[in-house]
């Protein structure tokens, strides 16, 4: 049996991911998934954008972590700066997490 469009909470079978800020693992629905468009980070609000994926907590501290400890480059297997400033707009603007 497969759910669509729910979040699950404390299930067991919740998937878990890694902020790639803080470090610490938390149910998937708990992060905003990140992807890389060219040169840009971006949140994947709707969770459909293609390529690979960053978690990260909808937190601006946990961006600031991971762009101290450059792990958007390391994420997303690029050697070039990326910029995250669409993130930090939608963080600053969205304080709480959108579904
Ligand atoms: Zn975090």
């Amino acid at each position: 049996m497969r759910q669509h469009g729910k979040l699950e909470y404390g299930g067991h079978a919740a998937p878990q991911r890694t902020c790639v800020g803080c470090r610490v693992r938390t149910a998937k629905s708990e992060l905003l998934r990140l992807v890389r468009v060219e040169d840009h980070v971006v949140p994947d609000l709707r969770g459909r954008l293609p390529g690979r994926g960053a978690s990260l907590h909808p937190s601006l501290s946990c961006l600031e972590l991971a762009e101290r400890r450059r792990a958007f480059p390391r994420a997303f297997r690029v050697t070039g700066p990326l910029d995250i400033s669409p993130v930090r707009a939608h963080l600053e603007g969205e304080p709480r997490n959108v579904m």
